[in-house]
C-alpha cells in the first residue's frame, strides 16, 4: 500500500492564541503521520484577520486557550460562523481542544465576565463550574481500536451536549465534558472537540490516523486504506496512562 500522491490541507486557526499544553503537537502528529506515508501535507497558520479560503482546507484544528485568549478568538470567528459551518457541512474534519472546543458549541459564560459566543458547528454549550477539573483521564471511545482514549485535562467550563451531537467518548476516569454524566468531547459530522490535552494524538495514535482517514475521504470521496505504522512507542506511551492506578 503506498499514500503517494496524495495531498492534505491543514488550517490551524490561530495558534498564538490557542496553544496550552503543547496542543500544536497536534498539528506535528497529523503532519508527521501523513509524511511516513508519503502523503503530501500543507499547513497554513491563521491569525486574526486573515481570510479563511474553505475550498482549500481539509482540516482545521484549534488548541486550548485560557479565557482571556478566548475572547479575542470567539470575536475573530464570528465572522469566519457561515463559511465554517459550510465547511463542516462539506465533510471538512475538525479538532478542537478545550477552549478551542468551547467556542466550537453556541457560546462560553465564563465567571462573571461577558458571554462569549461561538460558531454553533457542534450543539453544545459551556458554563463555568465552581471547580476546577485537573488530571489524567481515559477514556472509550467507539469510533477507532484501540476504543481507548488517553489525556489530560484542566477546565473549569461545564460543557452540555444536546441534539444530533453526541459525546466522542465515555469517560473510565477524570471529569470529561462535566464531571456529571460521563461524557467527554463531542461529535457532529466530522466536528471533534474534546478536553483531552497532553498533546492529545502522539498518545492516541489510532485517532490520529482515524482523522487522516476521514480528511483524505472529504478530499478524494473514497475510503483511503493507511500504510501501517510501527507506534511502539506511542502504544506505550497511551498504554501507561491506561495501566496507571488513579
Ligand atoms: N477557559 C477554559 C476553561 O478553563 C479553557 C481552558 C483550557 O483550554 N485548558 O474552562
Amino acid at each position: 500500500m503506498n499514500n503517494k500522491n496524495f495531498t492534505l490541507n491543514i488550517a490551524h486557526l490561530y495558534p498564538k492564541l490557542l496553544n496550552i499544553y503543547g496542543d500544536w503537537g497536534n498539528v506535528l502528529t497529523i503532519k508527521k503521520r501523513c509524511e511516513w506515508r508519503n502523503i503530501d501535507i500543507n499547513i497554513t497558520s491563521i491569525g486574526i484577520g486573515d481570510v479563511i479560503d474553505i475550498k482549500k482546507y481539509d482540516l482545521y484544528f484549534l488548541g486550548g486557550g485560557q479565557d482571556q485568549q478566548q475572547i479575542a478568538v470567539s470575536k475573530e470567528l464570528q465572522k469566519h460562523k457561515s463559511s465554517l459551518q459550510d465547511a463542516r457541512d462539506e465533510h471538512a474534519v475538525f479538532l478542537a481542544i478545550c477552549g478551542g472546543y468551547q467556542l466550537l458549541g453556541h457560546f462560553y459564560q465564563p465567571h462573571n465576565a461577558e458571554k462569549l459566543k461561538g460558531i454553533s458547528l457542534l450543539d453544545a454549550y459551556t458554563i463555568a463550574g465552581n471547580k476546577r477539573f485537573i488530571g489524567n483521564v481515559t477514556a472509550k471511545c467507539s469510533y477507532t481500536i484501540p476504543d481507548t482514549l488517553v489525556g489530560f485535562e484542566n477546565h473549569s467550563g461545564l460543557t452540555y451536549i444536546q441534539g444530533e451531537t453526541e459525546a466522542m467518548a465515555t469517560v473510565t476516569t477524570g471529569y470529561g465534558n462535566n464531571g456529571k454524566d460521563k461524557t467527554e468531547g463531542a461529535k457532529y459530522k466530522n466536528v471533534f472537540g474534546t478536553y483531552l490535552h497532553g498533546s492529545f494524538l502522539p498518545k492516541n495514535p489510532q485517532f490520529a490516523d482515524y482523522l487522516i482517514k476521514l480528511a483524505l475521504k472529504k478530499r478524494y470521496k473514497d475510503d483511503i486504506a493507511l500504510q501501517p505504522l510501527e507506534d511502539f512507542f506511542e502504544n506505550q506511551a497511551h498504554q501507561a496512562l491506561i495501566n496507571k492506578k488513579y
